[in-house]
């Protein structure tokens, strides 16, 4: 092997999510959403040759020469089935995969999606995330942040851990009874990722005065119930200018989205997304009060997960940035029942009364870094 040319291409090796598969006379080279298939034939071999090559570190010249030599590969073939590596994302640099660092797996997630995984591991260790909520969804999305490596949490709550929280609340135990629920889920945080800085605050923001004094964050998850908060959050992100993201069920269908970029995205109240008492007709508003006041979520494990774990997904691909997050512009909702997903658009209305002042940013999530 030729030692790289100094300046020039870095070597890389075959990405360890590479596999290869036959069926149906068609050849597999990676699977999932890049996958790439093959019917030709005569392009199989070159390509086991080529990936089998590069489970050495090797630049693209070393294995367009090892097909072209030992291999007998004639040019264009070899070209081929070179391109087919590099458009299924199936090499990476040599250094971005250490199966010993605690971020590995989720490297080879983000070398997958086509961007530099130690890029975004270093922008989600900048990142500071602040939780309005710490039930069934702030439990799981906290977790799931912690663990990624984002570098900061701040937890707010007002609850208490009762006994009814635990069919989805996890991170709680029964000896957790009576005690704060931003205070335990930190405890356990910081067990699971000593690295993240977690602040916990036992309170519930319910006036524009009390979403200021809270800390600045690089994007709000909103996941609390309390009536006409998304409203608030929604004012005082697109005025100071954080990102925000709400997370909830509706019975049980499991809802995230918009997420809210101030300046790129739409914002909450850009278009009608919940339904609303009638404005026009007071006593019937009034009644619908009162029949809505006996609320009470069937709330479900499963749902939480389900609604927590593309929440969180869309946080770490925003505040890392990699791929699109699949909430930009749009409120979107699983129904559980059926496995459907409706979709609300919250893309930006120019007349909207909230942000229609906000002046454009820099565009968003591109693709790659
Ligand atoms: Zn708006």
């Amino acid at each position: 092997m030729h030692p790289p040319t100094p300046g020039g291409p870095p070597p890389r090796v075959l990405a360890p999510y590479v596999r290869i598969g036959i069926q149906d006379g068609t050849l597999f080279l990676g699977f999932g959403s890049v996958q790439q298939s093959v019917r030709d034939r005569e392009l199989w071999r070159p390509l086991v040759q080529l990936a089998d090559h590069f489970r050495e570190p090797r630049t693209r010249a070393e294995a367009l020469e090892f097909l072209l030599g030992p291999c007998r590969v004639e040019v264009a073939r070899a070209e081929a089935a070179m391109l087919m590596l590099e458009h299924g994302r199936c090499l990476i640099p040599a250094s971005a995969y250490d199966p010993q660092d605690r971020y590995s797996r989720h490297a080879l997630f983000y070398e997958l999606s086509g961007v530099d995984a130690r890029r975004v591991q270093r922008r989600l260790a900048r990142a500071h995330v602040l939780l309005l909520g710490c039930g069934g969804i702030g439990n799981l999305v906290a977790v799931t942040l912690a663990t990624a490596g984002v570098g900061a949490l701040t937890l707010v709550d007002a609850d208490h851990v009762e006994l009814s929280n635990l069919t989805r609340q996890f991170l709680f135990t029964e000896a957790d009874t009576g005690l704060p629920k931003s205070q335990v889920l930190a405890r356990e945080l910081r067990r699971r990722n000593p690295g993240c800085r977690i602040r916990t605050i036992v309170g519930a923001p319910t006036d524009s005065e009390a979403l200021r004094a809270l800390p600045e964050a690089d994007l709000l998850l909103v996941s609390a119930d309390s009536p006409g908060l998304t409203a608030l959050v929604n004012a005082h992100c697109v005025d100071s200018g954080q990102a925000w993201l709400n997370a909830c069920y509706v019975n049980d269908v499991a809802v995230w989205g918009p997420l809210v970029v101030p300046g790129s995205t739409g914002c909450w109240d850009c278009r009608p997304l919940t339904a609303r008492a009638p404005a026009d007709e007071p006593d019937l508003a009034a009644i619908i009060g009162r029949v809505n006041a006996r609320y009470q979520a069937p709330s479900n494990g499963p749902v939480n997960m389900l609604a927590s774990s593309l929440a969180a997904l869309d946080v770490l691909r925003h505040l890392g940035g990699f791929g699109v997050p699949a909430s930009l512009n749009r409120r979107r909702g699983v129904w559980s029942h059926e496995l459907s997903i409706q979709e609300q658009p919250a893309d930006r209305d120019p007349r909207c009364s909230t942000c229609a002042e906000v002046r454009p940013a820099t565009p968003l999530h591109q693709g790659v870094l």
